[in-house]
């Protein structure tokens, strides 16, 4: 008996263990990119029943690339598990931060609007920006630029709001960095949301 529970209770770590893995990513400890898609999904659900926004922000590091040629790929995974604490310290509970690709993240902020969003966005590229990097080569900072999309006004469905949200981000890198954009200023030509 007491053989059996211990197998079963070994099993229960073991499942706990693997699921882990398939949710989280390694380097950062975030939810991963499928996690991001499953919540995304409950989070518009939620949002839709209760008659509530909900954001997202797409951030991507700003000349990453550089990062890695000149201080090397290890330095590079530190800054990479840097921005996302950052990132992580700034959301609250019941929103979520994922690593959503390479040096590229996913905050989905609950019960936020856009002008919410962006302040949000804001406060983090500023709270990174200021934050000193060190490595065996000298110290050094890093950017991120960031794109925002809210549920229900720039789209209904999950697809369409990591799309547009994807389009603010472009626009944020393209009109030089270390900036947010929101996917109405796209449209309307103007700085602020709606
Ligand atoms: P941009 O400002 O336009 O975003 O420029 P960028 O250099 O950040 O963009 P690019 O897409 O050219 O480079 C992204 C780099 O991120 C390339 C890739 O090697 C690096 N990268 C992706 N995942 C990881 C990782 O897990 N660790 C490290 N060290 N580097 C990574
Ligand atoms: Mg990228
Ligand atoms: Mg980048």
């Amino acid at each position: 008996i007491t053989n059996q529970v211990a197998v079963s209770i070994e099993n229960a770590k073991m499942y706990k263990r693997m699921e882990e893995m398939a949710t989280t990513d390694g380097l950062t400890s975030l939810p991963n990119h499928r996690t991001f898609q499953s919540k995304f999904d409950e989070m518009i659900y939620r949002a839709e029943r209760h008659g509530k926004p909900v954001s997202l922000v797409l951030t991507d590091v700003d000349k990453f690339k550089s990062v890695n040629d000149n201080y090397g790929h290890p330095v590079g995974d530190m800054v990479l598990r840097q921005v996302a604490q950052v990132l992580a310290a700034q959301a609250r509970k019941v929103d979520l931060v994922a690593r959503y690709g390479g040096e590229e993240f996913a905050m989905i902020l609950e019960d936020t609007d856009c002008e919410g969003a962006k302040l949000f966005s804001e406060r983090v590229r500023q709270q990174l920006a200021a934050q000193l990097m060190s490595s065996d080569r000298g110290s050094f900072r890093v950017t991120i630029s960031l794109g925002v999309a809210t549920y229900p006004v720039d789209g209904k469905e999950k697809e369409l709001l990591v799309e547009r949200a994807d389009q603010a981000l472009y626009r944020a890198k393209e009109s030089g960095r270390n900036r947010t954009v929101a996917y109405s200023e796209l449209k309307s030509m103007t700085k602020a949301c709606g």
